[in-house]
């Protein structure tokens, strides 16, 4: 494997100072985040764990990108990451923000296996993992309305990703999206969901991804509120949740 450690943390504090997080940093974040992307990179050659894999782009897609989110979330917040995948957004934010309580959860067992044994590796404590479908979980009375804040990223449309993250929050706690480009028509098509559901939009943050190496990238970050609780009956099936779009 062709991997420059020194290059890689350098190029971390530069996506991050381009963003504006570069205060979210320390010398030990960054090495942190570097051994990050020695095991992302190591165990992406045994299974397609993730499509971003050249390290300048981990260090801007990945750990920028959900450095955004960081700034955004109450102090020690408990957060559910819906659709972890390899650990995004949940890993960059536990070694962000050592204050949150983080769960990860994924449809996949192998997915969870890898970001559970890589906080583990990482020395991240507080982050736990479960194999979970959100719309199961989501009706389990242990979970529901249990969590300050649900994050989501690059996981479903907003009107599908209402419905799948909405259940698990506490009223007056929020949904953060993390969205790429055009997201503002979602908005607009999840309006009745989010009635439904109990949410409202809070903000809708289209400040770009800056990135003098990969250019500009559009971005969405979107913040709903939880304003009264999910009525019984939410979520329906996966079946009945993507055929049928509230
Ligand atoms: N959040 C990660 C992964 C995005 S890929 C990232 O940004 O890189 C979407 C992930 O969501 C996949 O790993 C898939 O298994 C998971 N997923 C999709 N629908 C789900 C559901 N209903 N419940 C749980 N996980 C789901």
């Amino acid at each position: 494997m062709d991997f420059d450690a020194a290059r890689h943390g350098a190029m971390i504090q530069k996506a991050f100072s381009e963003n504006g997080v570069g205060g979210l940093l320390s010398f030990d974040k960054v090495k942190t985040f570097v051994a990050l992307t020695e095991r992302l990179l190591t165990e992406s050659e045994k299974y397609n764990l993730t499509a971003i894999r050249e390290p300048d782009k981990i260090a801007y897609l990945h750990y920028a990108d959900c450095a955004l989110a960081a700034k955004v979330l109450p102090k020690n917040a408990r957060v559910i990451d819906i659709g972890c995948g390899a650990g995004f957004p949940t890993l960059p934010l536990a070694v962000l923000r050592p204050d949150l309580r983080l769960l990860a959860v994924d449809a996949t067992e192998k997915k969870v296996r890898y970001v559970e044994e890589t906080a583990r590796l990482l020395g991240l404590q507080n982050v736990t993992c479960r194999v979970m479908r959100a719309e199961d979980g989501g009706n389990d009375p242990a979970e529901r309305e249990q969590y300050d804040v649900a994050v989501a990223r690059a996981v479903a449309e907003l009107r599908v990703l209402s419905e799948i993250t909405l259940p698990f929050v506490r009223v007056g706690g929020s949904v953060i999206a993390l969205k790429g480009k055009n997201a503002a028509y979602e908005v607009s098509d999840a309006k009745r969901a989010l009635a439904i559901l109990g949410g409202q939009i809070a903000e809708v943050d289209d400040t770009p991804l800056h990135s003098t190496v990969l250019g500009e990238q559009g971005r969405a970050l979107i913040r709903i509120v939880k304003q009264k609780k999910t009525p019984a009956g939410y979520p329906r099936t996966w079946a009945q949740i993507t055929k049928k779009p509230l």
